[in-house]
């Protein structure tokens, strides 16, 4: 093996011959396709299943609600004990609150009941409180009182038995709430995906050191580590790799043996200091490199001793589409997750884009009412746009765009979640 390497680190920049650049949607399609789902799974408590993927169909124990109950305060009767078109006088025999389990309601009589009681038997309407007059423990109700008004049935929600989820569905906040009402507390997941995430490039230095002349503090590791823990994932944080070769080769193959996939930033595009390339191909196979894409076209992935890589380009805010347009469908597929394109949706352009560009655009914009506005500098080297804009207005390959035609807006809130 040792000496495999050791030939192939003869691989260089000028291996790689510029290819034709591929469609965005045709480079998504071959790396989903190229997805192999693990399935290890485990049992874990419905505290811990936020972002956490259900490796089984979670079926209901029990109705919710589990009997019928008023969706008032109110009073409880039977609508036989009425008249249809006049006020109706009763007399009061009990009090339900919600947590009782209450008697069968006294033939002719009203019952005074709070949301979410149980109905006694023997009643079916509930009238609110605000409808009826009170003298003593007489009750005077009006008319057209009708059978089943202000209650929830049981089994209204979800029916005992009932499938609840599909495997693959990433467990959100409502879901959890779902599964609690359902008397569920323990899950069987998918277990978490262990992402390696590394910095290539002698210039960057982390945050809290002193600034050093030449260098710039490492954005990516910090973006990336949340960007995947937002997905539920675990970072293995390889940390920085200097521009060489033999680094590279070692930091990757690092990686490959403590992670399911490795993320890298920078060192992807053609100068003499980029390495990954080569580096993977040493340890593995580049299956992919350059994307019809702006910004973001260097993008590479391959496998490394078969665990897949994301080459993706040192520019912050190229990493960061990067990240959200490929390698995030991808680990939530790896993850054993439902495919989730992210919604997007027809917004009115307040801009102007008038020329065509041979490349897919992703521009960071903001998004209000009236419509939606690029920031006019997209460098792939500025970050903060990235986080002071609310999405991306995605310009198609050929396309200018005028004041007022409809382009695709994609919201950080369908990336970021
Ligand atoms: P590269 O793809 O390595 O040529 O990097 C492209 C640009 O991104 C260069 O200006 C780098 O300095 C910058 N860059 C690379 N990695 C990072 C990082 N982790 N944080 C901030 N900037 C970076
Ligand atoms: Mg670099």
């Amino acid at each position: 093996m040792k000496d495999v390497v050791a030939n192939k680190l003869s691989i260089s920049n000028a291996d790689f011959k510029p290819s034709p650049l591929i469609p965005v949607d045709d480079a998504l399609k071959a790396l989903l396709q190229d997805v192999k789902v693990t399935h290890e799974t485990e049992l874990i408590s419905l505290s811990e299943g936020l972002n956490r993927v259900l490796a089984t169909e979670p079926v209901s124990k029990v109705d919710v609600p589990p009997q019928d109950n008023s969706s008032m305060d109110g009073y409880a009767m039977a609508v036989s004990s009425l008249n249809a078109d006049q006020a109706t006088t009763l007399s009061l025999s009990s009090r339900i609150a919600a947590g009782d389990d209450p008697a069968p309601l006294k033939l002719g009589t009203v019952a005074r009941i709070f949301t979410g009681a149980n109905i006694p038997r023997g009643a079916d309407a509930v009238v609110m409180q605000e409808q009826v007059e009170v003298d003593g423990e007489q009750v005077t109700l009006p008319a057209k009182v009708t059978v089943s008004q202000n209650i929830r049935p049981r089994g209204q929600d979800i029916c005992a038995g009932e499938l609840l989820y599909p495997v693959g569905r990433k467990l959100q906040p409502a879901d959890l709430g779902v599964l609690a009402s359902a008397g569920i507390s323990e899950i069987l997941v998918f277990k978490r995906l262990q992402v390696a995430i590394l910095s290539t490039g002698d210039e960057l230095q982390e945050p809290g050191e002193d600034p050093l002349a030449g260098k710039i503090f490492n954005s990516n590791r910090a973006m990336l580590n949340a960007l995947i823990e937002q997905l539920g994932m675990q970072v293995v944080d390889i940390g920085k790799v200097a521009d060489t070769l033999e680094a590279t080769v070692a930091a990757l193959s690092d990686a490959a043996e403590r992670a399911d996939l490795i993320i890298s930033t920078g060192g992807v595009s053609v100068g003499e200091e980029d390495h990954i390339k080569a580096a993977v191909n040493t340890l593995g196979q580049l299956n992919m490199w350059r994307i019809k894409l702006k910004p973001g076209k260097p993008l590479a992935y391959g496998r490394v001793a078969g665990t897949p890589i994301f080459g993706l380009p040192g520019n912050p805010a190229s990493a960061l589409i990067t990240f959200s347009l490929f390698a995030r469908p991808y680990l939530i597929k790896l993850q054993g997750g439902l495919p989730v394109a992210a919604l997007r949706f027809k917004v009115g352009a307040n801009f102007e884009h008038l020329k065509a560009g041979a490349r897919e655009e992703y521009l960071r914009g903001v998004y209000s009412e009236g419509g939606v506005v690029p920031f006019k500098n997209q460098s792939s080297g500025m970050l903060s746009t990235a986080s002071r804009a609310n999405g991306l207005i995605v310009i198609p390959v050929g396309q200018q765009v005028s004041i007022g035609d409809k382009v695709d807006f994609i919201p950080f809130s369908e990336l970021f979640a």
